[in-house]
């Protein structure tokens, strides 16, 4: 692909240039390449591919359960053989190490087997006699058309959040990914296209906001995932409710680490490191404040700031690289302008990422590893999602005193605590406002068989993505009564 050409809209089972007039180039953030071109498909291109899945939609919902996961099967093994390439992709366009883009591709294919699963995860339930001679059921079906909407932080794995479950579970799905990273879809709808599926079940649409606007107004989409900022997660949500849809909106975070005395500061250190510069701080559950209880002030503070100068930064496809750029320029410009800001309002830099070259990548959109430290509760670093590798310190003298600073927050995406102390760490686990929770865990990504729980400001809706969540959002429930008396039936 030439960076001249245009992205591919998949619609109906065929490859379709959109009818945009709009592009947004697609950059590789460390090397400044341009890899492509996104077109901003307009909504007679949501329509086509609405229309098309619709179409779709009587014959997969009768198609059997055991059948629909034949094709999940065939999926996970293409995904496992284009491994390696769908991990490369994902690191050029976006910018993390490569090993961080495998790690994306694995809870990937997790979701494509726990999907797996469907034709015992959707069975009803089943009362007889709930009164005489009456029985009552519970069936789970299908809602019909679903639209999967994702961010740019993951662009192989949040689909697969969403779209495996829908498609089991007898939906058809529209895929729109972000318009940054758009590649690893188009390389992940080339192993689609070779699963034989009917036509219309799986759609993908490229665009930015005017094409999530058509979906949201489109009448014949009955569901909405979605997964990016909270601003715009809050859009979502309103207008999707607001026009008569099921909807699912992940937000943003602003995540705490609390660590305690009686930790080894070592281990703390290292595993909060990898958590608030790991994918260079892009990762909704990025830790990005840390906030010291009593004795672990000093100690935590000078190790941290080592950790922070020691990371390898560079272009994730090269050997030994730890850390890649931010996703663009903007992002650059505004991390390095909340930092400013940050520093205005009383926080102290310890390790300062701004201005960052990198040797062979000069252009890229780098910034180093920061630390800044005695981050005052109410300022802005304390409060806003900065998406990027910066950590704040914040200092308290109890376990309680850091629980409420954790709660006063508007976030509550994941909260984590480091102790040897099991009371502690039931304190903590029982009293914290967030949906992920780590205990001597940076990063508390649930598991594929677990729900993505976000809470607060951090999600708007009731049912989250993966497991038994996504069962529950992608299906809607029917309750039979049934009467068969013996004078209405001829028993044999
Ligand atoms: P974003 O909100 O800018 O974009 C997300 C999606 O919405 C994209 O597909 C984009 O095209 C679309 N979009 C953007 N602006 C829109 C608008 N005004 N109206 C309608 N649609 C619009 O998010 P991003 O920058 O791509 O991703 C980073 C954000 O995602 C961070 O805030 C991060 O915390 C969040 N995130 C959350 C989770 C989670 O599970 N809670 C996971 C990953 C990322």
């Amino acid at each position: 692909m030439s960076s001249d050409d245009p992205v591919l809209n998949y619609v109906a089972g065929r490859w379709r240039c959109s009818t945009a007039t709009d592009y947004v180039a697609i950059i590789n953030p460390a090397t400044t390449e341009v890899l492509g071109q996104t077109p901003l498909s307009p909504a007679a291109d949501v329509d086509q591919a609405a229309q098309a899945a619709a179409a779709a939609f009587p014959a997969w919902r009768r198609t059997p359960a055991t059948e629909r996961v034949q094709y999940l099967f065939t999926l996970k093994n293409l995904l496992e053989e284009n491994f390696d390439d769908l991990a490369r992709t994902v690191t050029m366009e976006c910018g993390k190490t490569l090993d961080e883009a495998r790690g994306e591709m694995r809870r990937a294919i997790e979701n494509v087997e726990v999907a797996c699963g469907i034709p015992t995860m959707m069975q009803g339930v089943v009362s007889e006699d709930i009164a005489s001679g009456i029985d009552e059921t519970m069936y789970r079906q299908p809602v019909g058309v679903c639209a999967i909407i994702a961010p740019f932080n993951f662009p192989g794995m949040i689909p697969f959040w969403f779209m495996p479950y829908a498609i089991a579970c007898g939906n058809v799905c529209i895929v729109k990914p972000s318009e940054k990273v758009p590649l690893t879809m188009q390389k992940v709808f080339r192993l689609i296209e070779r699963l034989g599926l009917p036509d219309g079940v799986i759609n993908l649409v490229n665009g930015a906001k005017d094409t999530v606007d058509a979906i949201l107004d489109h009448p014949a989409i009955r569901a909405v995932s979605f997964v990016g900022s909270t601003a715009v997660a809050r859009h979502v949500y309103s207008r999707a409710a607001a026009n008569g849809k099921r909807a699912q909106c992940q937000g943003g975070a602003k995540n705490p680490i609390v660590i305690l005395p009686d930790v080894d500061i070592e281990t703390a250190t290292r595993i909060t490191a990898d958590s608030a510069f790991g994918c260079a701080g892009q990762r909704c559950l990025a830790a990005s404040l840390v906030i010291t209880v009593g004795e672990a002030k000093q100690t935590f503070g000078s190790a941290i700031a080592e950790a922070a100068r020691q990371r390898v930064v560079g272009y994730g496809l090269d050997d030994g690289v730890q850390m890649g750029p931010v996703i663009s320029r903007q992002s650059k410009e505004r991390i390095e302008a909340l930092i400013r800001q940050g520093c205005d309002e009383g926080a102290h830099v310890v390790v300062d990422g701004r201005g960052a070259t990198i040797p062979g990548y000069e252009h890229g959109y780098f910034v180093r590893p920061t630390v800044l430290a005695d981050v005052p509760p109410e300022s802005m670093l304390a409060r806003t999602e900065i998406f990027g590798p910066v950590l704040g310190l914040m200092h308290v003298e109890t376990l309680n005193e850091a629980i409420a600073l954790v709660n006063s927050g508007r976030y509550g995406n994941q909260a984590s605590l480091f102790t040897s102390s099991g009371a502690a760490a039931r304190a903590f686990r029982y009293e914290v406002e967030a949906g992920n929770v780590g205990i001597n865990i940076g990063v508390a990504a649930p598991m594929a068989f677990f729900p993505f729980s976000g809470w607060k400001e951090s999600f708007f809706g009731d049912l989250h993505g993966q497991a038994m969540d996504a069962v529950d959002f992608f299906t809607q429930k029917k309750v039979v009564v049934e009467r068969w008396p013996a004078q209405l039936s001829r028993i044999f």
